[in-house]
Parts: C-alpha cells; sequence; structure tokens
C-alpha cells in the first residue's frame, strides 16, 4: 500500500481561491475590506518570515495589511498600548501578535490585551472557553488547518480513533478539542498522548488517525508505532540541514518514507499542515470582518 498524500498545499490553494471571492463579494455588496494588523517585537528572522507571508497572503487575497514592526526592547506598557490602538481601529478585524516576544514581555497580559473579537488567533481566554464548550467564534489556525485538511479529503472522523501526540496551548490541546466536539467533521474519540504517557506506541498503534504535534526529534513516529491504513498527520517542523543554494531542508516528527508504505494517507513536510495554518488565519480575519458588520 502506498499512501495517498494529503497535500496542504493543493487544498490551502482550494481555500485562498474560495477566499478570494468572499473578499470580492465582501467589497461588492456590503463595501467591507477585511483589514489584519500585524505585531512583530524583535529580528527573530523566522518570525520576520512568518510575519512578511502572513502580509503577502493578506495582500492576494485582496485584505488590507498593516504591519507594526517593533524593536526588540520596545516594553510592555508600549506594545499594550498598540494593541489598544489596534483593538478600537475599525479598519482593523484581525490582531495577530508574532509568537515568541522577547523575555521581558508577558505574553499572557499581551494575549488577553487583544479585543476577543479581533482575536484571529484564538488564543484568548475567552477564545479557548468558547471551544471547550463547543460554540467557537474563532478556531485556532493550525488545529482549524488539520480539521480542513481531513475534511476536504475526505477522511471520515465520526466515530474514529483520533491519537495525538502532543498536549500544547496551540496544537495538541485545541486540536483534541476540535476533533472531539459533537458535529460534523469532528465527533471522533480522541486520546492525548505527552512525555508522561505510559506505553506511547500502544496507543500510536490502535489510532484510525494519528496527529503528531511533538516536536522533539525528527522522524521520531515510526512505521512499527503505527496501524496499517492509519490517516497521519504530522504537525512537527525540524530544520535538518541547507540545500546547495542555502534553503532550508525540513522534515517533520512522523517517518514520510516508511510510513507512506503502510498508512492510508499522510502528510508531508513541508507542503502538508504548514500551508494550512496562514490560510486559517485568513479566514478568521474574513469571518471577523463578517461578524463586526453583523453579516454573521
Ligand atoms: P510544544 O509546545 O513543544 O509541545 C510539544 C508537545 O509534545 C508537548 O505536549 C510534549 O509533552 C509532547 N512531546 C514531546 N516529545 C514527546 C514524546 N517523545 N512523546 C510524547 N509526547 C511528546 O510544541 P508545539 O508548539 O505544539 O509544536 C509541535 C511541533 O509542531 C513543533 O515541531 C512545531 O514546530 C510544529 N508546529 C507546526 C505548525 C505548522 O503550522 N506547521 C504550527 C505549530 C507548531 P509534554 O507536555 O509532556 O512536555
Amino acid at each position: 500500500m502506498t499512501a495517498e498524500i494529503i497535500s496542504g498545499t493543493a487544498i490551502s490553494k482550494q481555500i485562498r481561491d474560495e477566499l478570494k471571492q468572499e473578499v470580492i463579494q465582501l467589497k461588492e455588496k456590503h463595501n467591507i475590506i477585511p483589514g489584519l494588523a500585524t505585531v512583530l517585537v524583535g529580528e527573530d528572522p523566522a518570525s520576520q518570515s512568518y510575519v512578511g507571508s502572513k502580509a503577502r497572503t493578506c495582500n492576494e487575497l485582496g485584505i488590507y495589511s498593516e504591519r507594526h514592526d517593533l524593536p526588540a526592547d520596545t516594553d510592555e506598557q508600549t506594545l499594550l498600548a498598540l494593541i489598544d490602538r489596534l483593538n478600537k481601529d475599525t479598519k482593523i478585524n484581525g490582531i495577530l501578535v508574532q509568537l515568541p516576544l522577547p523575555g521581558h514581555i508577558n505574553e499572557n497580559n499581551v494575549l488577553i490585551a487583544i479585543d476577543p473579537r479581533k482575536d484571529v488567533d484564538g488564543f484568548h481566554p475567552i477564545n479557548v472557553g468558547k471551544l471547550m464548550i463547543g460554540e467557537p467564534d474563532y478556531l485556532p489556525c493550525t488545529p482549524h488547518g488539520i480539521q480542513e485538511l481531513l475534511i476536504r479529503s475526505g477522511i471520515e472522523t465520526e466515530g474514529a480513533d483520533v491519537v495525538v501526540v502532543g498536549r500544547s496551548n496551540i496544537v495538541g490541546k485545541p486540536v483534541a478539542n476540535i476533533l472531539m466536539q459533537k458535529r460534523d467533521g469532528a465527533n471522533a474519540t480522541v486520546t492525548v498522548c505527552h512525555t508522561r504517557t505510559r506505553d506511547l506506541i500502544s496507543h500510536t498503534r490502535r489510532a484510525d488517525i494519528l496527529i503528531v504535534a511533538a516536536g522533539g526529534k525528527p522522524k521520531a513516529i515510526t512505521a512499527d508505532m503505527i496501524k496499517k491504513g492509519a490517516v497521519v498527520i504530522d504537525v512537527g517542523v525540524h530544520r535538518i540541514g541547507k540545500t546547495k543554494e542555502g534553503k532550508n531542508i525540513l522534515c517533520g516528527d512522523v517517518d514520510f518514507e516508511s510510513i507512506k508504505e503502510k498508512a492510508k494517507a499522510i502528510t508531508p513536510v513541508p507542503g502538508g499542515v504548514g500551508p494550512m495554518t496562514i490560510v486559517m488565519l485568513m479566514t478568521n480575519t474574513v469571518k471577523s470582518a463578517r461578524l463586526a458588520a453583523g453579516l454573521l
């Protein structure tokens, strides 16, 4: 058996095309242009590149975008004052603070300061709580992207045994929560594993859908750890070298080459979960614009 490759590149393109049309219609019918503000503190190259691609995607989709790049020594009060301004700015529907923030800034204080209606990352405790009770406005981007990959690849989650490796607030916990919701595209029976899980393999081996967001060791999940015919979603990203041209060589948490001979379907790294994250951010920004205009 050779697994179907679930292409995040292709699926995210589909969603981008749909969003482009939605943005055109919002402008034509309601004179609304969704707006996203990104806030970056410091000069971390990876963060700069993420913020850059978010701005480019906004441009491509017709979403208004604003970049606020602040020096690394910006104090918390200055950052909170900027967020307060963006909260009040009617051009802005989504505020994204690029994490991690420098150590002298308390991340929680900053995330809590974002108006939950503009929290397009879905990290504000109000939005986390709404997800928990099954009434989310915004789903966090990477977990939402994983759910979309499953839905759009025709993978049935209802009644499926889903095993998630990883319990972070940005991937593991929310993806578990999303897939256990009582609704279409979810209704799974979910187990969450972490570093204190006894006998990890006994869980991974019984998964119909295995989602790995551990980030520890590259290719740590090997073919002997999965059930034949499982669906494997690899969230991990590891930089394992450079090409001759100086580009990063990436791999995931999963040993793609061996697992693709045993799984029913698998996401590659790169080109799997990664491209979905940005597009779900755009989805949330457009949704926020609709909510602000009373269109939802
Ligand atoms: P994180 O905050 O470091 O959390 C990792 C989780 O995995 C923790 O809960 C940890 O358990 C668990 N874990 C680590 N090693 C394990 C092992 N050997 N066995 C069982 N559980 C293990 O990481 P994260 O932010 O969730 O990110 C995870 C990976 O996804 C990283 O590689 C990251 O780069 C990638 N990522 C990709 C995207 C994307 O868009 N493609 C987005 C976000 C993250 P404990 O809680 O017990 O420590």
